[in-house]
């Protein structure tokens, strides 16, 4: 792209957006000398980024025809672990990266024809999962439902606090160089037609060489001039809960999943159980279906919690977009660029996708992995419809 401006210059970059992907990608720009702002119409890291539950699930969510997605998530598990020790370390902050990985526990006769099913298809991508006899699955996890069959096991799956994350990712930022600017809502973004020259905040051009639009679930909203140019993004509604144990003797170690639900024990006694998937708009109802769904899904997995406490419910939403895979890439004038759309695996894709939105600003490189990212895949789409 032609965001690349002689060296010389101090390339001044606006972020739309201060979720994990416009925070991780600030950080990354200011620490190459980039002169970057931030905005956010909120707090920062109050969207989907403090609603998730911080899996790093690239193996066990593997799809047919998602096999981008799978590169890339795949791309970003391998940086995790210098991505994580070298943000703290840069700030002091701990954000409870574990590496324990996932099981996926089968309750019944269908369950395990269906995850045999899923983990041939993981062979045939040479993905590291194995399947687990019940009696190893009970020893790892003792607490699970007695009926349990057996398991995949996910090693490589790990998880990480994302509101920690989050936390983390804004002194960094600010550490860097980075203005950081909330409750300040970018109206809209503005060119000339062929390249970018900032966006409008309160009445006010603000100019910028580059400007990244990474709004999370909100990035349609944030107009584009033409209309037609707006990104097909949507929210994806999610319920979740969160349940006290006691961090000295949790009822749960690994990442757990079963049929309609996850479970996610935090180092501090949070047991993280969701989602809801919801096509509702930006509907922030607590709904107690939502929640009848989500308990009795887990408790038919790990009968034990119904002596917990219920600590928190909240609710986010994913930005989804319309193949549900990111938009990554530059957009239809110079120097705007899109980071969006990360669905269900923002958080698994932060680091990934600031290399690769800051190699795109920095040097005019476009990673192989997030070449067919593109939003130009829609118009293609559109065109052969
Ligand atoms: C219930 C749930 C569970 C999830 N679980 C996982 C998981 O286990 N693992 C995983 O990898 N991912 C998970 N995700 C997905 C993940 O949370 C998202 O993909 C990721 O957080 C997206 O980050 P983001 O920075 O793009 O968006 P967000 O965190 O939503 O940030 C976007 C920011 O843009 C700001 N903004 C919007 N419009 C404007 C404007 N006009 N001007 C200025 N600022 C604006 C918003 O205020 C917001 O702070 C989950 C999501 C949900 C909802």
């Amino acid at each position: 792209m032609s965001a690349t401006i002689a060296p010389s210059v101090r390339l001044k970059v606006i972020i739309v957006g201060a979720g994990v992907i416009g925070l991780a990608i600030g950080w990354r720009l200011a620490q190459a000398g980039a002169d970057v702002t931030l905005y956010d119409k909120d707090r920062a890291g109050a969207g989907a980024s403090h609603a998730a539950a911080g899996m790093l699930a690239a193996c066990i969510e593997a799809e047919p025809g998602e096999s981008h997605l799978l590169a890339l998530g795949r791309a970003s598990q391998a940086l995790w672990p210098a991505f994580a020790a070298e943000l703290e370390q840069a700030t002091g902050l701990v954000i409870d990266r574990r590496c324990d990985g996932t099981i996926v526990a089968a309750l019944t006769e269908d369950d395990r024809a269906r995850l045999q099913h899923q983990l041939a298809f993981q062979h045939t991508l040479n993905l590291p999962v194995a399947w687990l006899s019940a009696a190893e699955v009970r020893r790892r996890e003792p607490h699970l439902a007695s009926g349990v069959i057996g398991a995949l096991w996910s090693p490589e799956d790990h998880q990480v606090d994302n509101r920690r994350l989050a936390a983390a990712l804004q002194v960094a930022a600010r550490q860097a160089g980075a203005t950081l600017l909330e409750q300040t809502a970018v109206e809209h973004i503005v060119h000339d037609g062929a390249r970018v020259q900032g966006v409008m905040v309160g009445g006010a051009l603000q100019e910028a060489d580059v400007v990244i639009l990474a709004a999370g679930a909100w990035s349609r909203g944030v107009p584009l001039v033409p209309p037609a140019a707006r990104l097909p993004v949507r929210p994806v509604k999610g319920q979740m809960l969160a349940l006290r144990m006691d961090p000295a003797a949790p009822i749960l170690r690994h990442v757990l999943r079963v049929p309609d639900v996850y479970l996610v024990p935090r180092h501090d006694g949070r047991l993280i159980i969701g989602a809801t998937v919801e096509e509702k708009g930006f509907d922030r109802t607590i709904t107690a279906g939502g929640m009848l769904s989500l308990i009795e899904a887990a408790w038919r997995a790990i009968p034990a919690i119904e002596d917990l406490a219920i600590e928190e419910t909240w609710v986010g939403f994913r930005p989804g977009s319309r193949d549900d895979t990111p938009i990554l890439g530059s957009g239809p004038v110079d120097g705007l660029v899109y980071a969006t759309g990360h669905y269900r695996n923002g958080i698994l894709l932060t680091p990934v996708t600031a290399r690769a939105i800051a190699d795109l600003v920095l040097h005019g490189t476009v990673d192989p992995l997030i070449q067919p990212l593109s939003a130009a895949r829609f118009q293609r789409q559109a065109a052969a419809a």
